[in-house]
């Protein structure tokens, strides 16, 4: 995992120590002079992690870093912000302008490498996610980076884990102003109602009475549905060393007491606003997958999942020798439903015969619409003879009720004839099987159509 680091800074020299500290930790190091050449360099997508002066001539770090923060193709880059001055109020200057943490100079080099890591971390996961989602924007989705800048990182469900009341009241009063936050003082319950709760970001305090704040934060990174909700530590002073083992087990960012409100309240938004644009980002991933496999009209898999998970079902079959069944079902007179009411008829009778179809089938068989008019039905651990009623069932429930076209203002006879097969016990190939189903289907029609013919292995 080699990240590529910007270091900004006006002053050679300190260009010089950051770069040489990081590059003894195998760190990919590029720098800039001013803010100009970060945003260009940050812009073409060339480096991972920026590690930002604030105090440089012409824009200074609070700018570039708001700059970045707002651009749609920089605002994900994660920045931390180095400093002389060590004041809340500049430390706040830079976490509104989007900053992901605040370094104070001069850099200890265990807190440097320890933010640079969990922050290389991040970026990798996001980068990952927006690689894949640009598939989905490929196809029409809306860019989630339009909604990530927009969003102020307010309103989110929060969960603070803090058994001592004096503190938890104080933060939960702070927090409020914003975010809807939940109180959870007894650790033991934390990672339950965490998983419970769709928070958007936990808050875990390290000075719990008996207990390890930080196998809570471990056991949150490993279990499933809390895996990506982000975690804000909160720890006192003399505990700051486990906040950087923290930082390593995946605890998101951290903050010493005594808490500033308005830091607290800087960090929990940055963290909130990252967590919505990366759950933004797997959306987006997860329903394309969805799309390249579904037939849009029908929601019904499409030909090329099926003919993939085809051959996965027939090797299990073949393995577990298990029957396999599969028939192909083909609308009757298809072309004369189009031709006498419309075309958008003969859409609703294909989207109404797909509603029937999942009616009539169990949730292990796969349906798939594998051309126009025709469709597939493959069912696991069924033999012929069960497989032939299921047909007939499906065939009567659509030549038994007519179906609604012209929104409702007309009902149509629609018939279907359906050719079934197994597939043979000691396993053949998947093409062989569909052909046999099609010759079947063939001798459906050619009997006169609405009927069901089977035809052994
Ligand atoms: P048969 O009983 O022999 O199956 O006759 P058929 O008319 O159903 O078969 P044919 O293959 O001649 O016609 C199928 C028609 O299905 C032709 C095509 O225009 C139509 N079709 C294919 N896809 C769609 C679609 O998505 N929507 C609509 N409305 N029609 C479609
Ligand atoms: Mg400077
Ligand atoms: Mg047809």
């Amino acid at each position: 995992m080699s990240a590529r680091i910007l270091v900004v800074d006006d002053v050679p020299a300190n260009v010089k120590l950051l770069e040489a500290r990081l590059s003894a930790e195998y760190f990919d190091v590029m720098t800039a002079a001013n803010g100009t050449e970060a945003l260009a360099i940050s812009r073409r997508a060339e480096c991972d992690i920026i590690l930002l002066d604030v105090m440089m001539p012409d824009m200074d770090g609070f700018e570039v870093c708001r700059r970045l923060k707002t651009d749609p193709a920089t605002h994900h880059i994660p920045v931390v912000m180095v400093t002389a001055l060590d004041s809340p109020a500049d430390r706040n200057r830079g976490l509104e302008a989007g900053a992901d943490d605040f370094l104070t100079k001069p850099v200890s080099d265990v807190v440097l490498i320890a933010r640079v890591r969990s922050l290389t971390r991040l970026k990798m996961m996001t980068d990952e996610l927006r690689m894949r989602a640009i598939t989905s924007l490929e196809i029409g989705m809306q860019a989630p980076e339009r909604s990530a800048v927009a969003d102020t990182g307010k309103g989110g469900r929060i969960l603070l884990v803090d058994d001592r009341q004096s503190s938890y009241e104080r933060l939960a009063t702070i927090l409020a102003a914003e975010h809807t936050i939940d109180v959870e003082p007894n650790p033991t319950e934390a990672l339950f109602h965490a998983a419970e709760g769709n928070y958007d970001l936990l808050i875990v305090s390290l000075d719990l009475n008996n207990f390890d704040g930080l196998r809570l934060c471990s056991q949150a990174r490993s279990l499933e549905r809390t895996r990506h909700v982000p975690i804000l530590a909160i720890a006192d002073p003399e505990n700051s060393t486990r906040l950087l083992r923290g930082l390593e087990i995946g605890v998101n960012d951290y903050l010493l007491r005594p808490i500033d409100k308005t830091e607290l309240l800087a960090r929990a938004r940055t963290q909130i606003r990252r967590r919505r644009y990366t759950d933004h980002l797997r959306d987006n991933v997860q329903n394309s997958i969805e799309m390249a496999i579904t037939d849009a009209l029908t929601g019904l898999h499409n030909r090329r999942y099926m003919e993939s998970h085809l051959a996965t079902l027939a090797e299990q079959a073949a393995t577990r020798g298990k029957p396999l069944a599969l028939m192909i079902l083909d609308i009757d007179y298809f072309k004369s439903i189009n031709d006498n009411y419309g075309h958008d008829a003969g859409d609703d009778v294909l989207r109404e015969f797909a509603v029937r179809v999942r009616k009539s089938i169990r949730g292990i068989d796969l349906a798939c619409r594998y051309g126009g008019e025709e469709f597939v039905i493959v069912m696991p651990e069924t033999d012929l003879h069960v497989a032939g009623m299921v047909a007939e069932r499906l065939r009567r429930s659509i030549a038994g009720e007519p179906f609604a076209i012209h929104k409702g203002a007309k009902r149509i006879e629609v018939t279907i004839s359906i050719g079934l097969t197994t597939l043979e016990r000691k396993g053949e190939a998947v093409a062989d099987v569909l052909k046999r189903a099609d010759t079947a289907l063939y001798r459906a029609k050619h009997d006169g159509r609405n009927r069901v013919v089977s035809q052994a292995a």
